[in-house]
């Protein structure tokens, strides 16, 4: 038949409802996350393809990005497109379990895994960086890592403060497309927060999309507001504009600076594109960042020794300060400070117990557009888990709190068998017609057995298996074999180049048969895999389960 393809533009919404653009789901699917990743509402910088943190980017270039639109429009259904960093380059015949698409992006071998060699590459064209759920088309905004960080919050509330936040605030830096969530997961957890950021603009856009309550331009109006929400035992969000270098040693000689919990989200990982240096307005750093990079990089770092230093002072005085997964502790032991690693990381202090049961950022997002769809999977999960307090409180709060960016999209973290549950309910749910359109289910990279990287995720693994990153390879081709709609391969994220190296996936629920089949392959599998890689690694939660959920056998004393 004749097929003509449209053209798309980054920055405008994802088409929405029943309408194919594509010959399939599976490819419309990939087609509408990879525009809603660049909807205006959702990416921080769709211009230049930037998602989020930093440079994370879902196509390598303009031209890459239309080639992958009109290749994911003609693309048959028994056809896989593989993109390599963010370009389209083969479809091949494969068949109709198979992914549409498998996408490896920033990858390099271990001796040249390092940002220089990456930075000289990116400029010659030939690579993009992916982050983690920019380059895998499965990126929902600022809810994506809320109630990770809600979760993380609220689990250091408890084993620092009896669980108690009223009357606490937190600190941080860093507003962006990730940390822009930390105002909200703190007020959440009926605590105060208290954040830096450097770039008005990006508060704005917190300010706007409800994330954040105010924005001051200087400390002490900042800080009497924050005082008298504290006094009052309000929940409220605060960002000063500044450099965090610059605020953050005024705010350690002031008396009434004193957060109950310290951690920080500027994009650290990346010491030329992301991090902002003392000194520098944005027009400067934008232009050194083209014409001098060395001496960006060269400030960064001194930057940085700064802002680990004022941190480990927190942690001197006896607050709990914790690193939220931007390297920046490795960045500051470049630049000299030895100790910095003295601050601990958030996976093995809050969220490793986690893990162990296979729970993770499970999320799903509605191809009709239509926010009553939403809602409706909100009821129908809150019904499923009616027995979870965790949660029930967590969907309450989030239908409650979070607007829509872009398509409706929810987050919630769930472990192995309540993921395939979720999975099922919501297929069944577009199979009778409850809800209007396919749904798409992915989760970020950030999971439990997905990804090798030694200062976030794998961070002080039981059995010293912190670099293998076999499992993450495992986990990647798992789900390509049991028929996942689009598996992704990166190097880089979250932590930047050389640290890590991890697997997406998403599944595409469109009501189908099929769909049914694959589902209970993939979401059986992808979160097992966090079972296997932690029982492998000796912790006995993950052995538990694999005996006495997987194995079906209960051994004692095993
Ligand atoms: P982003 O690039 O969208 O935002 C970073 C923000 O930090 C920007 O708004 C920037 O203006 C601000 N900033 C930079 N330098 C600053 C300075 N000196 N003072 C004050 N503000 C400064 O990145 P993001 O998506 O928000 O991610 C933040 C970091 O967290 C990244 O390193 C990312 O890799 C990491 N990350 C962590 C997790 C997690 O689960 N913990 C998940 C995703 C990303």
């Amino acid at each position: 038949r004749l097929f003509t393809t449209k053209t798309f533009i980054p920055g405008n919404p994802a088409p929405r409802g029943a309408a194919l653009n594509t010959k399939g789901w599976l490819q419309e699917a990939a087609l509408r996350m990879l525009l809603n990743n660049l909807d205006r509402e959702v990416a921080e910088n769709p211009e230049e393809l930037v998602v989020y943190g930093g440079r994370g980017k879902a196509a390598r270039s303009l031209p890459d990005f239309h080639n992958i639109t009109k290749a994911l429009q003609e693309l048959d259904n028994d056809e896989s497109l593989l993109i390599q960093s963010g370009s389209p380059v083969a479809r091949i015949k494969t068949w109709e379990n198979a992914p549409r698409v498998m996408i490896a992006n920033s990858n390099l071998v271990g001796n040249w895994a390092n940002w220089d060699h990456f930075d000289e590459l990116e400029k010659k064209g030939l690579m993009m960086y992916g982050q983690m759920t920019a380059g895998s088309w499965i990126y929902i905004g600022s809810q994506g890592i809320v109630q990770g960080t809600f979760e993380t919050f609220n689990e250091a509330f408890h084993q620092h403060y009896q669980g108690k936040s009223k009357g606490k605030f937190i600190f941080s830096a860093g507003l962006g497309g990730m940390g822009g969530a930390q105002p909200l997961a703190a007020v959440l957890t009926g605590a105060c927060f208290l954040g830096v950021e450097v770039d008005r603009k990006r508060a704005e856009m917190r300010l706007k999309s409800r994330y954040l309550d105010e924005i001051y331009d200087d400390i002490d109006s900042a800080m009497a507001s924050l005082n008298n929400h504290l006094e009052r035992g309000l929940a409220k969000s605060i960002a000063i504009i500044g450099n965090v270098v610059d605020i953050l040693p005024k705010l350690l000689e002031r008396k009434d600076f004193k957060p109950s919990l310290v951690t920080d989200q500027t994009s650290a990982h990346d010491p030329i594109y992301g991090y902002v240096p003392q000194g520098y307005s944005l027009e400067k750093v934008e232009k050194l960042r083209k014409s001098n990079p060395k001496l960006v990089e060269k400030d960064v770092l001194t930057s940085i020794a700064k802002h680990v230093n004022c941190l480990l002072e927190l942690k001197g005085r006896g607050i709990p300060t914790f690193d939220y997964g931007n390297n920046i502790r490795a960045m500051a032991e470049k630049a000299g400070i030895q100790n910095a690693f003295q601050i601990r990381g958030f996976v093995p202090e809050y969220i490793r117990p986690l893990f162990c049961k296979g729970k993770g950022p499970f999320r799903f997002a509605m191809l009709s557009g239509e926010l009553s769809d939403l809602k409706k999977a909100d009821a129908a999960l809150l019904n499923l888990f009616s027995d979870y307090e965790e949660i029930q409180r967590w969907l309450k709060v989030a239908s409650e709190r979070i607007s829509v960016q872009g398509l409706p999209a929810r987050i919630l973290w769930l472990g192995y068998g309540d993921r395939l549950k979720a999975g099922l309910l919501l297929n069944q749910m577009v199979k009778n017609g409850e809800i209007s359109c396919p749904i798409v289910i992915g989760r970020d990279h950030l999971d439990c057995g997905s990804v090798a990287s030694p200062y976030r995720e794998t961070e002080g693994m039981k059995d010293g298996s912190d670099a293998v990153a076999d499992w993450a390879l495992l986990n990647a081709f798992g789900n390509i074999a049991s028929g996942a709609s689009w598996v992704s391969f990166h190097h880089g994220g979250g932590v930047g180049m050389g640290y890590s190296l991890h697997a997406g996936m998403v599944i595409v629920a469109d009501g189908s048969d099929g769909a049914s089949e694959r589902l209970k392959r993939v979401l059986t599998f992808d979160p097992a895999m966090g079972i296997f890689r932690h029982a492998d690694a000796g912790y006995e939660t993950a052995q538990n389960i694999a005996y006495e959920q997987m194995s079906g056998k209960v051994e004692e004393n095993s």
